[in-house]
């Protein structure tokens, strides 16, 4: 049996072409599966039965149960998903105003290690298929029935560009007019900064928004929190954004965690704003940091967060803050699936 949501449209077309049938079901499938989120064939009322019961005996519709389901006070909701070969992977929901965006992972783990991040702690298993990726946006979208789905970022557990192939077929699902048909400026692929996988995504035709995990502007700094900067440090990095935005003439945001005792100083933010101050169209959004007691992180006091947002500010550098969602539920990627686990033992 293969999961169904493997298949682009044209896949599927060709699939059904090689059964005999019309191609143009397989427009009606897309539309019961990520439309109307049909998870059984039988359901689909407008397929010929026998066209029904072969893709029922070819095919499945999901492939991953909800493990457990949490929703904060300010209707931030957090899913740890049990897949098949049962690996945990998390997923967060998050509304805001006319906005609902979903926070999706791409990996079970994660090999690059970032000081700060949960979801590192227990190493990297495995990559997630395009049509487990898919999974995750199903559950959001049928979750948020009320206020629909609008926005989807890659900032879950993993590293989006390092199972490339998966999120890129996956994000032209998300896109599509027959499908979830979510703006492609709507989708957000957050990199720790694998050049390679940059300069690959400045060539496809797809306008999806790149944000970049810098943390820190000095390679001494970035390389211990983040290991990643000594396979591209800061200047390979900060020229291939120079590249990507002369390519493609789009925006990178330069997400910025910062952490008490660290990274949230004066001279921190002077780096900050000499780093990205002849980058064309940047912007930095600063987030302080959940409290993570297994890693001794927390977050800096309000007044160390707001001088540091100012010096941003006056160097002209385009700065936002953001709010931290969701801090009564774990919301930290990989802080749930730790919790998950731990109690499993
Ligand atoms: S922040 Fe992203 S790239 Fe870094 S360890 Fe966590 S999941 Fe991996």
């Amino acid at each position: 049996m293969q999961d169904i949501k493997e298949l682009s449209l044209k896949e599927l077309e060709d699939k059904l072409l090689s059964w005999g049938s019309p191609k143009y079901h397989a427009k009606q499938i897309f539309n019961w599966i990520y439309r109307k989120g049909a998870f059984e064939f039988n359901s689909m009322s407008d397929l010929p039965q026998a066209l029904r019961a072969t893709l029922a005996d070819s095919f499945y519709i999901l492939g991953m149960e909800l493990a457990e389901f949490q929703k904060s006070t300010d209707g931030t909701a957090k899913f740890l998903f049990q897949l098949k070969d049962n690996n945990l992977i998390e997923a967060v929901s998050i509304p805001a105003g006319e906005r609902v965006t979903g926070c999706i992972s791409s990996q079970v783990g994660c090999k690059f290690a970032c000081g700060f991040c949960a979801s590192a702690l227990k190493g990297f298993k495995r990559n997630l298929s395009a049509g487990e990726i898919l999974d995750e946006v199903l559950y959001l979208k049928n979750n948020s029935r009320k206020e629909p789905l609008t926005h989807i970022v890659f900032m879950g557990t993993g590293e989006p560009l390092d199972n490339y192939e998966n999120v890129l077929k996956a994000i032209r699902v998300i896109n599509s007019p027959h499908a979830f048909n979510i703006g492609a400026r709507r989708i957000t692929i957050s990199t720790c900064g694998i050049i390679p996988g940059i300069k690959k995504l400045q060539d496809e035709d797809l306008q999806v928004e790149l944000s970049i995990s810098l943390h820190a502007a000095s390679d001494r700094l970035r390389s211990e929190i983040m290991p990643v900067n000594k396979k591209y440090p800061l200047a390979e990095l900060i020229s291939c954004c120079h590249e990507y935005i002369a390519k493609t003439n789009r925006q990178i945001t330069f997400e910025c965690i910062l952490i008490k005792g660290l990274n949230a100083d004066k001279e921190s933010a002077q780096k900050l704003a000499a780093l990205l101050k002849d980058l064309r169209l940047a912007k930095v959004n600063l987030i302080a940091a959940n409290p993570i007691p297994e890693l001794k992180i927390m977050p800096p006091g309000k007044t160390e967060i707001d001088s540091f947002k100012e010096h941003l500010f006056k160097a002209g550098i385009n700065v936002t803050l953001r709010r931290e969602r969701g801090q009564d539920i774990s919301a930290a990627c990989g802080q749930l699936r730790l919790k998950h686990e731990k109690n499993q033992l």
